[in-house]
């Protein structure tokens, strides 16, 4: 196999990244139907069968961004599992959902996911669309985070989001985030005329009934997503 791969492969689109040890590089095998894989060093990767066990095709475990999605398949990244309580190696809920017609969901954004997201580097521009289950900050504690530090990442336009009405305006999720918009005032003045404003634009929010079941919340370009309440003490999805 390594012999066949010194003479057939073909980098294209090659990303290059400054790492500690040298220079890594990302690209794709022809002859692999694009299946990502990386090599050390690609001037000696002809040369340099010792190097195939950092190629992605050899693991035997997922590693981010390492492989591909066909049109019909999904995938889902706990980006956090944890709890409102802090802990170094544990966000609160946080799932990314990657549908292989490029469509990109976020549920939930709880504290300190933001960082989880990040780390998969995709480009902002697709990570626009954040559903939140409901209000506790370990469902949507990293909010802030994400819409600022994405709009300065490169997301070009508004974040959407999609969260439950409340009993009364004040628990729904449009107070919350006009609130929490408000509340970035500073942040946002500040960076006026220094960076791209479109990612700055007010959270543009869809409320949906807290109570409802199966309720379709999201019909966008053959996805649909429904809700269902949650098993919690409070008004919440
Ligand atoms: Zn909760």
């Amino acid at each position: 196999m390594h012999k066949h791969r010194k003479s057939t492969t073909v980098l294209t689109g090659l990303i290059v990244a400054a790492v500690m040890a040298g220079a890594y590089v990302l690209g794709r095998s022809d002859e692999r139907a694009g299946r990502p894989f990386s090599l050390a060093n690609p001037a000696q990767a002809a040369d340099a069968p010792s190097l195939s066990p950092v190629m992605a095709r050899d693991r035997d475990f997922y590693a981010p961004n390492s492989e591909d999605l066909r049109p019909d398949e999904m995938r889902l990244i706990a980006c956090g599992t944890g709890m409102p309580t802090a802990r170094p190696k544990q966000a609160a809920s946080c799932w990314l959902l990657e549908l292989g017609n490029g469509d990109k969901f976020i549920f939930d954004v709880g504290t300190g996911s933001n960082e989880r997201i990040a780390a998969m580097q995709i480009p902002y521009n697709y990570l626009d669309k954040v559903f939140l289950s409901h209000l506790h900050t370990d469902h949507f504690g990293d909010l802030d985070a994400l819409f600022i530090s994405g709009a300065l990442a490169g997301r070009q336009k508004p974040l959407r989001v999609w969260g439950p009405g409340g009993d009364k305006p004040e628990r729904g999720t449009k107070y919350a985030l006009d609130h929490l918009f408000k509340a970035l005032t500073w942040d946002i003045d500040g960076r006026a005329g220094i960076t791209d404003p479109r990612g700055y634009q007010p959270f543009e929010v869809t409320e949906f009934d807290y109570k409802g079941v199966n309720e379709i919340v999201y019909q966008e370009n053959g996805v649909t997503i429904r809700s269902i309440p949650a098993i919690h003490p409070w008004t919440a999805r």
